[in-house]
């Protein structure tokens, strides 16, 4: 079974049928993209049940101390997303710790001139924790109360 675990072309999501299920499924609204650090922080927003949009991982956090920056990220294929399939709002929900910040306000500065609402999940999660551990009732409220950024 693992061999045939593979990324999304979409979303960057793994997944054994590409496209993987939640970007081909037409009940989820295409018009909102919901931006993670890694594949795992989809299953994390999906225990919630609060979420009914689609998703894009980025595969880490910008982080100039380990070398990381954007170029190492799929910031570009969110960009094109965006230009492609043009939604109506993107939910930035990176961890609340210094790279998960300094991600959210380098792809708000991108994403903003495209004309895209760009919000962030509200605290409520954890300062300094991680997204995927989360209990439900935080990170619901926490997508609740995303904020414009
Ligand atoms: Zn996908």
């Amino acid at each position: 079974m693992k061999d045939r675990v593979r990324l999304c072309s979409r979303c960057f999501s793994l997944t054994e049928e590409d496209p993987c299920t939640i970007c081909t499924d037409e009940r989820r609204d295409a018009q909102t993209i919901c931006v993670v650090a890694e594949a795992k922080d989809i299953f994390a927003v999906e225990r919630t049940s609060a979420y009914r949009g689609r998703y894009h991982v980025l595969g880490g956090l910008i982080s100039p101390m380990d070398g990381i920056g954007p170029a190492q990220l799929r910031v570009r294929e969110l960009l094109e997303r965006i230009g492609r399939e043009e939604p109506r709002e993107i939910i930035i929900a990176t961890n609340p710790n210094a790279e998960g910040e300094a991600t959210a306000l380098y792809l708000s500065r991108c994403i903003t001139p495209s004309g895209t609402a760009v919000t962030r999940l509200a605290y409520g999660l954890p300062i300094g924790g991680d997204l995927d551990y989360a209990d439900e009732v935080t990170l619901t409220r926490a997508l609740e109360g995303r904020r414009a950024l």
